[in-house]
């Protein structure tokens, strides 16, 4: 029986990527940038595991850069257009803070800011559309989101851009934080022709501290930092081949079973939506366009009490957004955009699956949800 129901701030270590971190360090210690015999081994194993992911991924492996997690890969694009002439930056206003944080950034080396509300929690083409300008660089539109699991029209979105870009005969770099998205919902980064993306693999059973930065067009990005000259000058540092071996045989394992997971981790959530508004609590997660992975409702008391008593029963459920405790009302930030009120996301409280979740477990959380009743 599983009681952990954070999967969205983060996931338990899958035994595969546990056996491919070990072997892999022990394998190939050497650092891949090294050309003696070991440092050459250990490259040629980096680059097999490129190719593994980008063939699970259908992208060219020139396309994916490794980092050390979705912020990082965040930071190296928006950080990147601090080497540019000041222009617009537009995102959604329901974005993770490791994307909205950058606009504070901007804005104090003079760049113009938009973040698009998101009713309900979709970001409508309209407004997209409504805030295009000329001297647009950029505009960041997360493809599910962390609160909520409401799935963002990317292609439609995109399609926006291109459109714009067209009549203008102007160049708009698309970028979508896919962290929530992988593995968890049907995903074809090359067909919806975004120019770069983010992923993170500790949510998704892989290792904490490896991500991936994935670009359309490697050759027109420039790095701020580019140190070491590692992943071909776009992300400098020794690179953490177990981690990466970690984070292939992770994904491998999500994405080899994930429709009949997905069917499954659907009927859990079905279940558990059910059940909160048969107690009448409201709902933030959309009923359509969600991933079934993620279920936010305004519990009857204070996040913070609800979740404590939760824990108390040994259940793990997170308040508000809670990818980082350090980041208190960011889930209410995200909430207000998405029209809620202040009142009602202030007993926000969010539960999220994995593969590893069971029945037996959701049943035992849905108990305890009712014995605590409205408090
Ligand atoms: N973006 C989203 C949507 C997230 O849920 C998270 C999780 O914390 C991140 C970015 C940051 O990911 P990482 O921990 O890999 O830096």
């Amino acid at each position: 029986m599983d009681l952990y129901f954070d999967n969205a701030a983060t996931t338990r270590l899958s035994e595969a990527a546990l056996k491919a971190y070990i072997d892999t360090e022990r394998e190939f210690f050497a650092n891949p940038s090294s050309i003696h015999r070991e440092g050459m081994k250990a490259h040629k194993e980096l680059e097999r595991l490129r190719g593994s992911m980008a063939s699970l991924l259908s992208v060219p492996s020139s396309s994916l850069f490794f980092t050390s997690g979705a912020t990082e890969s965040i930071a190296a694009v928006f950080s990147s257009l601090l080497m540019q002439d000041p222009g617009k930056v537009i995102i959604s206003a329901i974005e993770h803070e490791a994307v909205s944080s950058w606009l504070r950034v901007l804005e104090a080396h003079g760049w113009k800011t938009a973040r698009l509300k998101a009713k309900g929690g979709f970001v409508r083409r309209e407004d997209l559309e409504a805030e295009l300008t000329p001297d647009t660089k950029l505009v960041a539109i997360m493809a599910v989101n962390n609160v909520t699991g409401a799935i963002e029209d990317i292609k439609g979105l995109e399609e926006a851009v291109r459109e714009y870009e067209a009549r203008g005969r102007r160049r708009i770099f698309f970028f979508s934080d896919s962290v929530q998205a992988l593995g968890k919902i049907p995903y074809d980064i090359a067909g919806l022709g975004i120019d770069g993306a983010s992923f993170s693999a500790h949510k998704i059973n892989g290792p904490r501290g490896i991500g991936m930065l994935y670009l359309r067009r490697p050759e027109a990005f420039s790095a701020l930092s580019s140190a070491g000259g590692q992943e071909r000058g776009k992300r400098g540092g020794t690179e953490n081949l177990p981690a990466i071996a970690g984070f292939d045989a992770a994904l491998g394992e999500w994405l080899s079973r994930a429709e009949d997971n997905r069917k499954r981790i659907q009927t859990l959530s079905l279940k558990i939506r059910h059940t909160l508004e048969q107690l009448g609590f409201q709902l933030f997660s959309p009923e359509d366009h969600a991933s079934p992975y993620i279920i936010s409702f305004a519990s009857p008391l204070p996040s913070e009490v609800y979740t404590r008593m939760l824990s108390d029963k040994g259940i793990a459920v997170s308040s508000g957004s809670a990818c980082s405790n350090n980041s208190k009302g960011e889930g209410e930030r995200i909430l207000l955009a998405m029209g809620f009120r202040s009142e009602a996301a202030r007993r926000a409280v969010r539960i999220s699956l994995s593969n590893g979740s069971d029945e037996e477990g959701v049943d035992a959380l849905l108990k305890a949800i009712k014995e605590i009743g409205n408090g």
